[in-house]
């Protein structure tokens, strides 16, 4: 049956977006490392990103990027000499961030060390140890039974040493320096929904936007989750009120329904946008504060007006991280139909705004201004509906948004409305309403610390 939001596997841009994350598909990626720059090459191969290097130490908030970790090979090797856990098959056998060891143990000493999930035998999980020094393996559990007593060499060879944390960033410039921020992460491993999903459909919507000139000036982050986002946070602390509008974006190529997650202020206007684009059968959840680089950009010291597009959600299909995260749970339909959302949003929030009618006692003459009847193209009856919503309801304080929502008219009709309005000089644009209080007092707090210079 078709899902709504899932496009034909067959069609072009689905598979171009299948082809990408198979690309990145195999990559070791942890939150910091080669992983991470081999990534963001592929990506930078796409989209001009500038590709920033943070120093190990550099503090961000109450975190500090950790020593940078890469991994030349890592296996459990039995005593006839073969890989019975190995690294080259899979990189999720390793636990992310291991440190290095040469030992030989017994397989009593070596259980509390391999991770499985009992529940699905044949799959690998995935385990990380970031913060923690820690060694460790992930196999599937029928692997683990099938290993017999006896002496196993572990031997893992990687690196654990002041580096740097790599991320990408691309600005695209609108008309305006108001932004619309995008980000998506980039330090898991071999998982294809979480995240090669997100890094695809992202690296694909900003080579559709920068296809034409736009209102905004969208800014895209490929960043390590929490880390990544704190220290891009940290860099960028004092430009945040720009933010306008902001999505995070991942597991997007599995056959759930779209799901929005609303921001942490739950009326911006990216969660009105989001929940329309979504209609009639993509899910809206309320704001909470888990999941992922939201938990940071919507903390309560930035409260940005950003949400999350996913398909399923974080922990909410069974192959979540594990080995059944694969190419074959994503596919080129949802991909594509993820991207199309993208696309809508951004269409959505570069047409939408306030208007003011400039004729507001009675209605103005339509005809004598030669907005009466049938000429242009579509249905003349709904052209003419959208007229008149438009007029009545441009007060200053509904959005074209707002309008369609009320009247029932597709949104871009209400938008084709609004502009041969203002081009007979009925309409005009209302004054740029105010940013939000807390953005206010941020503003206010930077100018006063110096931190704003008047031009910003
Ligand atoms: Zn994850």
């Amino acid at each position: 049956m078709d899902t709504p939001g899932v496009k034909p596997d067959g069609a072009r841009e689905g598979r171009r977006l299948h082809d990408f994350a198979a690309r990145l598909y195999p990559i070791c990626r942890s939150i910091t490392g080669d992983g991470v720059r081999q990534t963001l090459a592929l990506i930078k191969a796409r989209i001009p990103l500038v590709v920033r290097e943070v120093p190990t130490g550099t503090r961000a908030f109450d975190w500090e990027i950790p020593d940078e970790w890469n991994v030349e090979d890592a296996a459990v090797i039995d005593a006839d000499g073969r890989r019975v856990v190995d690294f080259q098959r899979h990189n999720l056998h390793l636990v992310s961030y291991s440190e290095p060891i040469a030992k030989t143990l017994s397989l009593r000493e070596l259980s509390s060390r391999l991770h499985v999930l009992p529940e699905h035998p044949d799959w690998i999980p995935y385990r990380t140890s970031y913060y923690q020094r820690d060694w460790g393996f992930c196999m599937s559990a029928r692997a683990r039974a099938a290993l017999r007593e006896g002496k196993y060499r572990v031997e893992i060879k990687t690196s654990l040493a002041p580096g740097a944390l790599t991320y990408g960033e691309l600005a695209i410039p609108g008309r305006t320096r108001e932004e619309v921020l995008l980000f998506t992460h980039v330090c898991h491993p071999s998982l294809a929904n979480d995240n090669t999903s997100g890094m695809a459909v992202a690296t694909a919507l900003a080579e559709w936007i920068a296809k034409e000139p736009r209102r905004f000036t969208y800014r895209f982050v490929f960043a390590p989750g929490t880390i990544g986002s704190l220290t891009w946070l940290k860099l960028n602390e004092t430009r945040l009120s720009r933010v306008r509008h902001g999505l995070v974006l991942g597991l997007l190529g599995d056959p759930a329904p779209l799901c929005y997650k609303r921001s942490r202020r739950e009326t911006a206007e990216i969660d009105a946008v989001a929940a329309h684009v979504l209609e009639p059968a993509g899910r809206v959840i309320p704001f909470s504060p888990y999941g992922y680089d939201e938990r940071q950009l919507c903390s309560p010291g930035f409260d940005l007006p950003v949400g999350r597009l996913t398909r399923a959600v974080n922990g909410g299909y069974p192959e979540y991280h594990s080995s059944a995260d694969d190419l074959t749970l994503i596919t080129p339909g949802a991909l594509q139909g993820s991207l199309e959302a993208c696309e809508n949003i951004v269409q959505t929030l570069e047409g939408n705004g306030h208007y003011v009618n400039l004729n507001p006692k009675g209605e103005p003459r339509l005809g004598k201004r030669g907005l009466y009847g049938t000429l242009g193209g579509g249905d003349p009856a709904e052209r003419e509906h959208a007229r008149l919503w438009v007029l009545n309801q441009s007060d200053g304080a509904h959005s074209l948004l707002d309008i369609s929502r009320r009247s029932g008219l597709a949104f871009p009709a209400i938008r084709a409305a609004a502009h041969e309005l203002e081009q007979a000089r009925l309409l005009r644009p209302a004054r740029a309403r105010a940013p939000t209080a807390s953005v206010n007092r941020r503003t206010a707090r930077a100018k006063r610390a110096g931190k704003i210079r008047r031009k910003s």
